[in-house]
């Protein structure tokens, strides 16, 4: 064990949430994160939302601000939530960072009007097989009949401005999702009359992506619930725990992978150890890369160059060789006590359980 001193690791110093979205096609993944991410930028007030690589990250100020009128507690405990931005399969079947999901949590979208489907259900598994917390989008609420927009108003305030025929379709829904929910073993209660949430009843929060009702409950619960629940978890550490999201070709920078620094600290020039097609990459790093942040200007290509990056992150990374590099496995990096065989069969380990798994597919 790493001792608490080098490691760095303390429930004040937390790193960032990572968030996956999940859910049956056509139930609004990406028009909710478009919706998350959106809103406020249209207002001209993006308030430090940062595209990254394969990510986006919202900073836990943009997420009080705008759930003002739930009144939050002041101090949110973590400094953002970093929400994968490859809603559905992938980012999480495939993808882990050393033995456990990349993602802290996920978001299960379920359409109102249609409850529970195919997708629903395989994804449930997957979140039980992973242990993986979570809570339900439960998504569309805009299409009840008669439903009146309260623009990217909190659920609670938006339900009351609705009319008796609309609060009931509402509630017969709802009754209809969770017995559904029920049937797959899962106790499910809206959130906030949710007193077991974390225990063994998971939370609904109803949204519109289309109109944003709910989207500042869904963020709020999203943070507090993680802060709250996952502090060691959740506990920066020097360690670096990095997957890799994506291996691409980018003009003028060769092959570079696309990476989500789960924890820890990358530097240019780090020796680091990727899994290979033809076995265990050894490089080093020789840019650690993010998408330019001023949006307007930016051309295809343009990245901003990073001595070093503190995790949670997602990070574009350009080195020699790396080819042959396997997405879904985890990057190591070589420390100057480190045995680099050691390391190889460690990162070998890791591609024989992720073709293991692919294999099963
Ligand atoms: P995905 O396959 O889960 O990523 O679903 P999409 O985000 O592509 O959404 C599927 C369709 O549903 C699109 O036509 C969206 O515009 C629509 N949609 C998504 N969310 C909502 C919502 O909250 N309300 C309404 N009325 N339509 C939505």
């Amino acid at each position: 064990g790493v001792s608490e001193e080098t490691s760095g690791r303390s429930e004040y110093n937390l790193r960032s949430p990572i968030c996956c979205i999940m859910g049956h096609v056509d139930t609004g993944k990406t028009k909710l994160l478009d919706c998350i991410r959106g809103t406020n930028v249209q207002q001209g007030e993006a308030g430090g939302i940062t595209q990254q690589i394969g990510a986006t990250y919202f900073p836990a100020e943009n997420i009080r601000q705008r759930t003002k009128e739930l009144k939050a507690d002041a101090n949110l405990k973590v400094p953002g939530l970093l929400v994968i931005d490859t809603p559905g399969h992938e980012s999480f079947t495939n993808l882990r960072s050393r033995g456990s999901g990349l993602c802290d949590i996920a978001i299960l979208v379920v359409d109102i009007m249609h409850g529970l489907e195919r997708q629903t259900i395989e994804s449930l598994n997957l979140l039980k097989m992973r242990n993986t917390n979570f809570v339900i989008a439960l998504n569309k609420v805009d299409r009840l009949y008669g439903w009146k927009a309260c623009h990217n108003a909190s659920i609670v305030k938006a339900m009351k401005e609705q009319s008796r025929d609309v609060q009931f379709e509402f509630r017969t829904r709802l009754t209809q999702v969770v017995t559904e929910f029920k049937e797959q073993g899962i106790n499910t209660e809206l959130y906030y009359k949710n007193k077991n949430m974390g225990k063994d009843t998971f939370s609904i929060v109803p949204t519109s992506a289309i109109s944003g009702e709910g989207i500042p409950d869904l963020l709020l619960l999203l943070v507090q619930w993680t802060a709250k629940t996952m502090a060691a978890r959740l506990a920066y550490s020097n360690e670096v725990q990095c997957t890799v999201l994506e291996v691409k070709v980018v003009e003028g920078h060769g092959t570079t992978i696309d990476v989500i620094l789960v924890n820890g600290e990358l530097h240019e020039g780090d020796q680091i150890v990727v899994c290979g097609m033809q076995g265990p990459i050894v490089t080093s790093i020789r840019a650690l890369l993010t998408p330019d942040p001023m949006k307007e200007l930016r051309v295809k290509g343009s990245y901003e160059h990073h001595k070093k990056i503190k995790a949670a992150q997602g990070i574009k990374i350009n080195a020699q060789g790396l080819e042959h590099a396997i997405a879904g496995t985890s990057l190591y990096v070589m420390g100057p006590d480190d045995d680099a065989e050691d390391i190889k069969e460690a990162v070998m380990e890791d591609m024989r359980s992720v073709m293991g798994r692919v294999n099963k597919c």
